[in-house]
């Protein structure tokens, strides 16, 4: 067994993403076969349960209110839309379900107790619940845990210097925060970022220190290529080869042995062979369904003949921690407390954001 090391350097992991393809895959294998069953992958799927419409300004998000994209924003789902698709999700062979809502931070008030309830519901399908909610405070958190919140997702995105080529409404300390608060409790640390928005070799293995150093490392880490959206800023970003997919899967399995590593958005543009590669160098876990939050994903049922035809079978729920038990919301042992934290808003320029913001569709 490979020990797990938080004392990553950026350094070192340059030199790893760098190494020779075939020597690079030969030994995040290695590392992957020593920490997982290889021939298991989860699927899980993404919900957007709360899409567009969102004040900030993140340069790869179509979600924005700030550019001009052809997303159709709508308001909070119900809980009973959110169970019917769960268990289609469920009928489909996910194990996990994820729900995303744009937004910056989560605000205290009935929609979050709906939230709340989704999560109770999903739970007692017997299904891993993971949220996207933006920042959470510490007594959110506790409130989803109680609620038997699985995992909380909150990606880094890039390198801490690369932040702020992307988000100005926002600073990288605040998501540092967020996954400190999630880490008092019991809910599992879902973190990882995007590559192809025009970050260097240097950022990707900067976002690999950030997540590497934690102690514990999150359970799960996502990486995802950009799907470069028409109106975005990054609407003209080249698309992300599957050479630099395979290579970040594969160091990012070296250096979190024991992580889950989602191959997320962009497998669109990924053929199947590429795809068996990044499962050969460590990914274990894809989204399933049409849309992930609102880019195109491959439909389920061409992801089940690559899982026949690569010999690859469904992880099955609660396989690396336990089912949390739910508590309903009339024994519930924390209130709202209505708190208005302090989340940064640096507001530096970022020329492309703003140009736009200014465009007209
Ligand atoms: S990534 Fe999230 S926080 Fe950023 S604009 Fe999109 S929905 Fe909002």
């Amino acid at each position: 067994m490979s020990n797990i090391r938080h004392n990553w350097t950026k350094e070192e992991i340059i030199a790893i993403y760098n190494k020779p393809l075939m020597d690079l895959l030969y030994e995040a294998a290695t590392i992957h076969r020593e920490h997982h069953e290889p021939n298991v992958v989860q699927v899980s799927t993404l919900l957007s349960i709360k899409t567009g419409g969102c004040s900030e300004d993140c340069g790869y998000c179509p979600q924005s209110a700030r550019y001009h994209t052809d997303i159709e924003g709508n308001e909070l789902m119900t809980v009973s839309q959110v169970k019917a698709q769960a268990l289609r999700a469920k009928s489909g062979g996910s194990s996990r379900v994820c729900m995303g809502a744009a937004w910056r931070n989560v605000k205290d008030g009935p929609e979050f107790d709906q939230v709340l309830e989704m999560v109770r519901t999903i739970n007692k399908l017997d299904m891993e619940v993971c949220c996207t909610l933006g920042m959470i405070t510490e007594n959110q958190a506790k409130r989803l845990a109680e609620a038997g919140l699985y995992a909380y997702n909150h990606n880094l995105d890039t390198s801490e210097d690369y932040y702020k080529e992307v988000i100005s409404t926002r600073g990288f300390e605040d998501r540092l925060q967020t996954i400190e608060n999630v880490r008092k409790t019991k809910i599992s640390v879902c973190s990882g970022g995007i590559i192809g928005m025009g970050e260097s070799v240097e950022d990707r293995a900067g976002m690999l220190v950030a997540l590497a150093t934690l102690n514990p490392q999150p359970e799960s880490v996502p990486i995802n290529a950009l799907v470069a959206v028409e109106g975005t800023p990054m609407e003209d970003e080249k698309p992300v080869e599957i050479w630099e997919m395979v290579r970040m899967v594969a160091t990012t399995r070296i250096v979190m042995p024991e992580t889950q590593v989602r191959l997320s958005a962009g497998r669109m543009n990924m053929s199947r062979e590429g795809q068996a590669m990044c499962f050969f160098a460590g990914a274990n876990s894809i989204f399933a369904g049409d849309k992930l939050l609102t880019t195109p994903n491959p439909n389920v049922d061409d992801d089940m003949k690559l899982f026949e035809t690569l010999g690859l079978q469904p992880q099955k729920p609660f396989i690396k921690l336990q089912q949390p038990i739910t508590v309903e919301a009339s024994d519930s042992e924390f209130v709202a407390l209505g708190e208005k934290p302090k989340w940064s808003r640096p507001g530096h320029i970022i020329e492309k954001n703003i140009e736009a913001s200014m465009k007209n569709k």
